[in-house]
């Protein structure tokens, strides 16, 4: 049975103090639900909503990491040090951090890597842009993305890795891919699994979408049968909406 997950990304939202009143509105309307439920804070606020949801089932997870362990890289954050503060989990590769930090297959292959080697579970993001879709080349991109940055795991690696379907033209805009669009590529993206790992491998990895989800829409694309799940923007930043996603499940 795949794990099905909703996890909140935050993006550069919510001060301190923000993030304490977010928190406490997520502990109110936390219930026990079928997925896995995660949010992921700014860097500057993950050991405060580590600790303030220890005991909550909801888990504390970083927007991006740096492949290296330490050293001259200024303004970054390594694996070892999002361990410390009680982070297991790593979003890598948005599209954000793909189009504004250069972040390119390579330097994402190293950095889920660098997670591997410290224990730690991947989300791993990917997606086309409007005009790969609109010439047709959408399934191309997505699986260059996946073989390029993953296709050098081993089997086992895949138990720490998740993966997240964002076609970047639905991020942020309102505009979602229909469920059978969203059907479509994931059920393209657990074959190409299946092709290099197998059926197991394949059957075993939670494929989440990501790209304006909202509770009014959550529900369609939540039961087609390869989407295990969201990865959420925008709608993460009320509590309300998110455990309307949530409970969509
Ligand atoms: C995202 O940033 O991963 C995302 C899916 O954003 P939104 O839900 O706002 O489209």
């Amino acid at each position: 049975m795949r794990k099905q997950i909703v996890a909140g990304n935050w993006k550069m939202n919510n001060d301190l103090t923000e993030t304490e009143v977010l928190i406490a509105e997520l502990k109110r309307q936390n219930k026990t639900s079928n997925a896995e439920v995660m949010i992921a804070p700014v860097f500057t606020n993950l050991y405060h909503a580590y600790e303030a949801l220890r005991k909550d089932n909801i888990e504390v997870v970083a927007q991006n990491m740096h492949y290296d362990n330490n050293g001259a890289y200024t303004g970054e954050v390594s694996a070892n040090m999002l361990k410390c503060v009680g982070v297991n989990t790593v979003i890598l590769g948005h599209s954000e951090r793909r189009a504004y930090f250069n972040e390119n297959d390579e330097a994402l292959a190293k950095k889920v890597d660098a997670a591997l080697d410290h224990d730690m579970r991947v989300i791993f993001c990917f997606g086309e842009e409007l005009n790969d879709r609109k010439s047709d080349n959408h399934f191309n991109i997505v699986e260059s993305q996946i073989k390029n940055a993953l296709f050098h795991l081993e089997d086992k690696d895949w138990n720490s890795i998740v993966l997240a379907y964002e076609p970047v033209w639905a991020i942020g805009t309102g505009e979602t891919a229909t469920p059978e669009q969203a059907q479509e590529m994931h059920a393209f993206i657990r074959q190409t699994i299946e092709e290099k790992y197998g059926n197991n491998i394949a059957q075993s990895v939670s494929i989440l979408y990501g790209g304006s989800v909202k509770p009014n829409n959550a529900k369609e694309i939540f039961t087609k049968p390869d989407v295990d799940g969201g990865l959420i923007g925008g709608a993460s930043l009320k509590a309300e909406d998110f455990f309307a996603i949530v409970n969509a499940f």
